[in-house]
């Protein structure tokens, strides 16, 4: 029984977390920085432990600090949210090995899908399909290099396997770029995730991203909770997401939802959990499995009516998932905006003291946010301060309900992409619906 639950991470994230467990009746510990002592989920936790300076690595990157508060506070769980620790296989095993529970999969599996190569391995074998690529780290040999990119076709992409966060990537057009820009990914990806495999694959040029939500049980139940279309991305980043992705068919959904469900099976997934993928001239192509609970959960929550989190730390107690794959239904349609705390134009960050926030409201609006007036965004994490969720009976229902909550949004004192938010909605591509995932840095003049 999970009665207490330390809540590994900050933003709005953290918060989510401590609400789901409120609801649920567990008791919290928010741990944080101390550029953090006013976040709002730190002012809201029934206990809270500063585990560190303000650098992300000193603090919420800092195992032994945060294992320590755990002890400390007899803490029964650990929730790692999204980014910082979430996908980290040795965190995962340290918490477990001293005696708490990982809010998330076994040591092992993230492991597993935290290597991209073995991830894409792992379900080739499954018989998921896949983005036709090198299939296995790129070797020393130049010849062989030259072979795999030739035999694909130019364009081909030069990818990390410990790659994330859209980094350690490099698109290579001619047989002359290649060594260098393997080279040069090789580097990168040594410096920034002290990992050096490289693998190739053939690079889309017109894809649309679409993920598929998964949650599974300790007993052997994978249940498939339909898709988002995260193709509104800037440098690989995703700025809108929403569920379903316009124009996939019930019968694509079902077959997917099978495949998926027997490659998780397969590898005992335990957990929420997404499985992303390219999707081109009606064909899926996996390019990696995310271990932990997504940004961009809220959409599934919206038209599916299940509370992920709260379900991610009910699974975490052992309990079986309360409904079957035939019971799943999709209600509507529900888009999600990233509220960043930058410069609409040039995506400069902009941290400061929020002279006033007024959150919008009204049917259909969810606002996940931790911010309040007076509250100061720190200058040292990622720009993320609010998710607005608009949910509606269709789609058109949900961009209106959206364009109305972003005229109502007010945040001053730091600048907001909520401007830029406003103008794809009022593109009319955007509201066709289906765009590829260069759309938006076409239409922004950035390539
Ligand atoms: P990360 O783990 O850094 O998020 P992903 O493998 O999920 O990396 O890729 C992130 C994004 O990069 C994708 O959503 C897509 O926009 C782009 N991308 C990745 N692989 C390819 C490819 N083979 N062809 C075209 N675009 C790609």
């Amino acid at each position: 029984m999970i009665d207490k639950v330390l809540i590994a991470n900050r933003g709005e994230i953290a918060l989510r977390i401590l609400r789901a467990c409120r609801e649920l009746g567990i008791k919290t510990v928010a741990v944080h920085s101390t550029a953090d002592n006013t976040l709002k989920h730190v002012l809201l936790a029934d206990e809270t432990v500063c585990i560190g300076p303000p650098q992300s690595k000193d603090s919420y990157l800092n195992m032994p600090a945060i294992i320590a508060a755990a002890e400390v506070t007899d803490a029964v769980a650990i929730h790692p949210g999204y980014g910082f620790l979430s996908e980290n296989a040795d965190f995962a095993e340290r918490v477990e090995k001293s005696g708490f529970v990982f809010v998330g999969p076994k040591a092992e599996t993230i492991r597993l899908m935290g290597d991209k190569v073995s991830a894409i391995r792992t379900m080739k074998e499954a018989g998921v399909p896949c983005v036709p690529g090198s299939g296995e780290p790129l070797g020393a040999d130049a010849d062989v290099t030259r072979k795999i990119a030739k035999n694909l076709g130019y364009p081909v992409i030069i990818k990390a396997s410990a790659g994330g966060g859209g980094r350690g990537m490099r698109v290579v057009h001619s047989e002359a770029a290649l060594l260098n820009a393997l080279n040069v990914t090789r580097a990168e990806a040594l410096a920034a995730f002290g990992n050096d495999q490289v693998y190739m694959e053939k690079f889309l040029e017109r894809p649309r991203h679409i993920e598929f939500q998964v949650v599974a049980d300790s007993h052997g139940h994978v249940v498939v909770l339909g898709e988002r279309d995260c193709s509104l991305q800037r440098r690989h980043q995703k700025i809108v997401e929403e569920a379903p992705a316009p124009g996939i068919t019930p019968k694509q959904r079902q077959m997917m939802t099978e495949s998926i469900t027997a490659a998780l099976s397969k590898v005992g997934y335990r957990g929420a959990g997404t499985l992303e993928f390219l999707y081109e001239d009606g064909r899926f192509f996996f390019i990696e499995m995310n271990t932990r609970i997504q940004v961009e959960h809220p959409v599934t929550e919206m038209i599916t009516g299940i509370d992920l989190v709260k379900l991610q730390l009910k699974i975490a107690g052992g309990e079986p998932l309360p409904f079957k794959q035939e019971d799943v239904e999709f209600r509507g349609h529900a888009i999600e905006c990233r509220i960043n705390a930058e410069d609409p134009k040039g995506f400069v960050p902009s941290p400061g003291p929020v002279r006033l926030w007024h959150p919008p409201g009204g049917p259909g609006i969810r606002v996940d946010s931790h911010l309040y007036t007076g509250y100061n965004v720190p200058p040292y994490y990622d720009s993320l301060i609010a998710k607005v969720i608009a949910h509606g009976e269709d789609r058109d229902t949900a961009i209106a309900r959206m364009r109305n909550a972003l005229s109502e949004m007010v945040v001053e004192g730091i600048k907001t992409n909520a401007p830029l938010h406003q103008e794809i909605f009022g593109h009319t591509a955007f509201r066709q619906g289906g765009l590829d995932i260069h759309y938006l840095e076409r239409r922004l003049g950035l390539k």
